[in-house]
């Protein structure tokens, strides 16, 4: 038995040779695209469009003659295909009217640091390749991309993870919907420069590859030269258990859900595999697979059933695929909460662009569709008995042959085990059919770009601003008293040197540290201050001061204020520590504003008094210092009054 996602342990995954390996795609930050010189647009990204434009895809042969799988299944569906355009993120380029501009620079030297921050090997020159993508999510049907770095690796709970390959490479268009025969994208992402690290399938569970994914994305983080914010880090997951081909769920943007994924892909595995030895024991193996088709018009062409009776209507077709021996098998479960028929349904979709559900009927769940009646003319119909199974689809003529030929595939299928293909991550966890696993040859030299020497002067420059790893900065916090809720953030920050030059340079307590950086500066943020403007040299210049008694603590987050409005210059002669003169002063005027209002309460006249020395004396004084002032004053008022 498969255990219950709750239940289910890491022995558990070992068992049944559960296998998976991560592609990580992560959106670099620079100002400009990778092959053209659009301005690379941040997340979160809006639906405004001034211009569309609809392009039909034609698939070729690859330069060896064969037809890629994969290709051969986006030419049957017939896709047309619309781009959504926002002239100010577009140019020539992405719509494959312009030859590409000179590498983007900038995204080079940050892929060659990631490349030597995960130990690859730097290329000494770097080609560009086009990869093919024949969905449409790239207008010119390639994707320009280019190898960095060979034979990565990073050191993970003991474990060394190998990265064979490192890329730096264009992101594709954001699909925004798929519907009947037209898919539509938004192309604001196109050409962003992302870096592609790939994996060995080296993970033994799910949960392993969250714990990876996370460590890479804080190193990401911890480096500052990524975007971040959702959609900006993508991944795929390489699945496979044992007997069962390798499966790609793609497009999954949350590292949380991996362990659900992973859990369901291996449990959907695990039981193709039980159903196809169950197909066997019926003697329905690839080689004695057996499906016909029928007709089933003249049988459904009064039903009430609505997409049929529409379908029929509209000039459609309505045909039953029979599957002998096939009774229960069609309800076998898959993942969580699905059944075989799912499989076929979602390649009927993809496929065939039977887009509306419910796109077949298939005889183990037909409750609430066509009658009772119809039931039975249509086993008469097609001579079916109670140890058969058949599916019943409708639709455009076209596209319901498509459908018949993708439903006896599926079936066919099944009794050869898991198909090999790629799978679109649903929002709950499941996975549905995306296309088939293109094969592997579908790069080549791209002739538009001159191949580019990496310099060792450039590789060395690079080595030097390598940065300390996130595991690295873990143990600093660690070893100085950082709380513990604190550290990642603080590991992840923009300003993570700093703030460990502050601490070991200046001996600021890392408490002091934790409310400036990740309570006070948020917290100015939030009233809707930029902080960004803050230099990290006012900043040290600021704690410079504190540490030599220029300015109290409590003048720190006023000094950071005056810095904030461009009034460094005021610091010193604003924020002196105030001297004890000063404090007698504000001290008597804060009596006599006590002697001029009525106060109902007089317990509370030493927090009114000191409240107002504060106000007075605001950053150059400690609360803690005006409130021991306060009480001794009052205590000498009381005293007096005794003798
Ligand atoms: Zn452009």
């Amino acid at each position: 038995m498969f255990k219950d996602f709750e239940e289910i342990t890491e022995n558990d995954y070992r068992a049944i040779g559960f296998r998976a390996g991560l592609e990580i795609h992560q959106q670099l930050d620079t100002r400009q695209k990778l092959f053209c010189r659009c301005p690379a647009p941040h997340p979160p990204y809006d639906d405004f469009f001034h211009i569309e434009i609809a392009r039909t895809l034609r698939p070729a042969l690859s330069e060896l003659g064969e037809i890629d799988p994969s290709i051969l299944m986006e030419f049957k569906s017939q896709k047309q295909i619309i781009y959504k355009i926002n002239r100010d993120t577009i140019c020539t380029y992405e719509l494959d009217q312009s030859p590409p501009f000179e590498i983007n620079q900038d995204a080079l030297d940050i892929a060659i640091y990631y490349c030597l921050k995960f130990n690859a090997k730097i290329v000494d020159e770097i080609y560009v390749c086009r990869k093919y993508h024949l969905d449409g999510s790239i207008p010119s049907g390639y994707q320009r991309t280019a190898m960095i770095g060979l034979q990565g690796f990073y050191e993970f709970k003991g474990k060394k993870i190998h990265f064979p390959e490192i890329t730096l490479e264009e992101d594709a268009a954001r699909e925004i919907s798929d519907k009947y025969h037209i898919r539509e994208y938004f192309t604001d992402r196109l050409g962003i420069p992302l870096i592609e690290i790939v994996t060995e399938p080296s993970f033994t569970s799910p949960q392993e590859v969250k714990e990876f994914a996370e460590a890479i994305r804080n190193e990401f983080l911890a480096t500052g030269e990524v975007r971040k914010g959702s959609g900006t880090l993508r991944m795929d997951l390489n699945i496979s258990i044992n007997g069962s081909e390798r499966c790609e769920i793609k497009g999954v943007d949350k590292i949380s859900k991996i362990p659900i994924l992973g859990y369901n892909e291996a449990l959907r595995q695990w039981n193709l595999l039980r159903l196809r030895d169950a197909l066997h024991t019926r003697n329905i193996t690839p080689e004695n697979f057996k499906a016909t088709v029928y007709d089933l018009h003249n049988v459904l062409k009064h039903t009430f059933f609505y997409p049929i009776q529409q379908a029929i209507k509209n000039n459609g077709e309505v045909y039953c695929i029979k599957l002998p021996n096939w009774a229960g098998f069609l309800k076998w479960p898959t993942q969580r909460y699905t059944t075989f028929a799912q499989e076929i349904s979602e390649r009927v979709k993809v496929i065939a662009c039977l887009t509306d559900y419910p796109n077949i009927i298939v005889s183990d769940i037909i409750d609430n569709t066509i009658s009772r009646e119809e039931i039975d003319k249509t086993k008469k119909f097609i001579g079916a008995t109670s140890n058969d199974g058949f599916v019943i689809v409708w639709g455009p003529p076209e596209d319901v042959q498509i459908a018949i030929e993708e439903i006896k595939n599926r079936a066919y299928e099944a009794t050869i085990g898991v198909p090999s293909e790629s799978r679109r991550a649903l929002p709950e966890g499941t996975t549905a059919f995306e296309r088939v696993l293109p094969g592997p040859q579908r790069m080549y030299p791209d002739t538009d770009l001159p191949h580019i020497n990496i310099s060792k002067s450039r590789v060395e420059r690079l080595r030097l601003k390598l940065k300390e790893s996130f595991s690295d900065r873990v143990k600093w916090c660690e070893a100085f008293g950082f709380p513990p809720s604190a550290i990642k953030r603080i590991c992840t920050s923009d300003r993570y040197l700093l703030i460990k030059e502050l601490v070991e340079k200046f001996r600021i307590h890392p408490n002091f540290i934790v409310r400036i950086f990740l309570e006070f500066l948020p917290f100015l943020e939030k009233r809707g201050l930029k902080t960004k403007v803050l230099t990290n040299e006012q900043i040290r210049t600021i704690f410079a001061m504190y540490s030599k008694g220029e300015i109290l603590r409590t003048g720190v987050f006023s000094a950071i204020e005056f810095a904030m409005r461009g009034e460094c210059d005021k610091i010193p002669s604003h924020l002196y520590p105030a001297t004890n003169d000063e404090l007698e002063q504000a001290y008597n005027q804060a009596v006599e504003f006590l002697s001029q209002n009525r106060i109902y309460h007089n317990e509370k006249r030493a927090e009114i008094l000191t409240g107002y020395i504060m106000r007075i004396l605001r950053g150059r004084v400690e609360g803690k210092t005006v409130k021991e002032f306060v009480a001794q004053k009052l205590e000498k008022e009381n005293g007096s009054n005794w003798i």
